[in-house]
């Protein structure tokens, strides 16, 4: 079970933003901007490589409430997804990071 099946599950506590019964939204543990928020599907795909594109269109339906809901659609947010061991990801369970609050730098690649 992954990290944040445990957290679908209810064993693993988070600071939830918003949930349908297809997906959920928690407060990141470690923010790296004033508002960052995780969007995950329930059920888990390891990545945005690897998932069935059909889901795609309520996930991003759900990311766009979660940043109504928070605020930050006028304003404007970023959403990364990390793929994989070059993409920085550390947990193998689909979610897109939403980041906002602030203007936010750009990364020097
Ligand atoms: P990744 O590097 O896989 O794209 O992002 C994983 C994210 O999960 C990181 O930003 C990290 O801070 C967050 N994270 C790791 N463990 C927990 C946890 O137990 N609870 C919450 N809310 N976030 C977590």
């Amino acid at each position: 079970m992954t990290l944040f099946e445990r957290i679908v599950a209810g064993e693993i506590p988070c600071n939830k933003v918003h949930e349908n019964s297809d997906f959920l939204a928690f407060h990141d543990i470690n923010p790296k901007a004033p508002i960052h928020v995780l969007a995950i599907p329930k059920k888990c795909a390891r990545s945005f490589q690897e998932v069935d594109p059909s889901w795609m269109g309520g996930m991003t339906s759900f990311i766009q409430e979660v940043a109504r809901k928070l605020g930050l659609d006028e304003a404007g947010y970023r959403v990364i997804t990390n793929i994989g061991y070059d993409g920085g990801q550390e947990v193998p369970h689909l979610h897109f990071h939403i980041l906002g609050g602030t203007r936010l730098a750009w990364v020097d690649l």
